[in-house]
C-alpha cells in the first residue's frame, strides 16, 4: 500500500510557486487572514497558513476581531481589507458567529482576492467548470494530491462522503472536470458501505472519526481522508480507520500528513495566482 503524503504535493506546489514568484519580478504577494474570535480550530489553521506563507516566501497578515463584533462593524472592516490595494488575497476563517450573516459576507469579498472560493462568482465558476475561478482550497487539495501521485481520474468512479459547500460539493465539480464519474453520499444515503465499495477513488469528508472501515473499501481502491477529528485522548485522526482501510486500498492518505498538509499550499498557489492577475490588470 502506498501512503499518499501531503508533503510531496506541497513540495511540488512550492517549486511552482517559487518559479512564478520569480516571474513576478520581486513583488511579494500579501495574504490577509480574517479571524473572528479565538476558536482553537481557527487558531491552528491560521498558524499553519502563516507558517506556510513564510516558507513559500509570501507575506501574510492576521486580522483578529472580537467574537461579538456586530455585522455593521464586520462589514466596514472587511470591505476595507477587500478594497486595500496592498492585499492580494483574503482567507476568512469560518464558520462565523451567528450574528454575522455569512451569505451577505460572501458577496462583500472581491472575487479576485477570494482565495477560498466563497463568493457567488467563484462558486459559479467552479460549478460551470471554469478553471479561472478559485475553488475551495481543501477540495482542490484532494485533486492535487491525486495528481501528484499520478492517480488516473478520467473514467474512474469517485465516491465522496459529505456534501458541504466547503468540501463535498466543490470536490464533486472538480472530479467532473477531471472526467470522473461522481457519487456524493451524505447522512440520508441508504447503503453507505455499498456506495463506498463502488469507488475507484473514495474520499471521506464527513468529520466522523473512524466511520470508514475495511467494509467500505474495494480491494485496490484509492482512499483519501479529508476528515480532521480529535479522539477523546486528544489525538488527531481522520474519518477512516487507517489500519483497516490500508488492508484493502492500494493508496491512502494519512491524518495528519495527508490532505491537510496540501490545503495551505493550495492557498499559497491561489495567492500567487491572484497577484499575477492583479499585475496583469495593472492593479499592483
Ligand atoms: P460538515 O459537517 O459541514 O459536513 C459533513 C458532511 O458529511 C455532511 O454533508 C454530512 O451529511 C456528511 N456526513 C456526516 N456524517 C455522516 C455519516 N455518518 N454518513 C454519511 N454522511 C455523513 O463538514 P465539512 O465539510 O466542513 O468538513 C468535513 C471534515 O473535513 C471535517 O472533519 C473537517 O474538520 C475536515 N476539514 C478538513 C480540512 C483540511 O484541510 N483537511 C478543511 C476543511 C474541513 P448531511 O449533509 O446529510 O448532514
Amino acid at each position: 500500500m502506498i501512503i499518499l503524503k501531503g508533503a510531496e504535493a506541497a513540495a511540488q506546489i512550492q517549486r511552482e510557486v517559487e518559479e512564478r514568484l520569480k516571474a513576478l519580478g520581486g513583488y511579494v504577494p500579501t495574504l490577509a487572514i480574517v479571524r473572528v474570535g479565538e476558536k482553537p480550530d481557527d487558531l491552528s489553521y491560521e498558524r499553519g497558513a502563516l507558517s506556510r506563507m513564510k516558507k513559500f516566501g509570501l507575506r501574510a497578515e492576521s486580522h483578529a476581531w472580537p467574537a461579538d463584533i456586530s455585522m455593521e462593524e464586520f462589514g466596514e472592516r472587511f470591505r476595507r481589507i477587500s478594497e486595500d490595494g496592498d492585499v492580494d488575497g483574503i482567507l476568512l476563517l469560518r464558520p462565523l458567529p451567528p450574528q454575522l450573516d455569512e451569505r451577505e459576507i460572501e458577496r462583500m469579498i472581491d472575487p479576485g482576492k477570494d482565495l477560498d472560493g466563497i463568493s457567488p462568482e467563484n462558486v459559479a465558476k467552479v460549478f460551470l467548470g471554469d478553471r479561472d475561478g478559485f475553488a475551495p482550497c481543501t477540495a482542490e487539495a484532494v485533486i492535487r494530491i491525486l495528481k501528484t501521485y499520478q492517480v488516473p481520474m478520467e473514467g474512474k468512479r469517485a465516491v465522496i462522503v459529505g456534501r458541504s459547500p466547503v468540501v463535498g460539493r466543490p470536490l464533486a465539480m472538480l472530479f467532473l472536470q477531471e472526467h470522473a464519474t461522481v457519487t456524493v453520499c451524505h447522512t440520508r444515503t441508504r447503503d453507505l458501505e455499498r456506495e463506498c465499495r463502488e469507488a475507484d477513488i473514495l474520499v471521506s469528508a464527513a468529520g466522523k472519526a473512524g466511520m470508514i472501515g475495511g467494509n467500505h473499501v474495494r480491494e485496490g481502491a484509492v482512499a483519501v481522508d479529508v476528515g480532521i477529528n480529535v479522539t477523546p485522548e486528544g489525538k488527531l485522526c481522520g474519518d477512516m480507520d487507517f489500519e483497516a482501510v490500508s488492508g484493502k486500498a492500494a493508496m491512502a492518505t494519512p491524518v495528519p500528513g495527508g490532505v491537510g498538509a496540501v490545503t495551505t499550499a493550495v492557498l499559497a498557489e491561489h495567492l500567487v495566482r491572484a497577484a499575477e492577475r492583479r499585475k496583469e490588470q495593472g492593479r499592483v
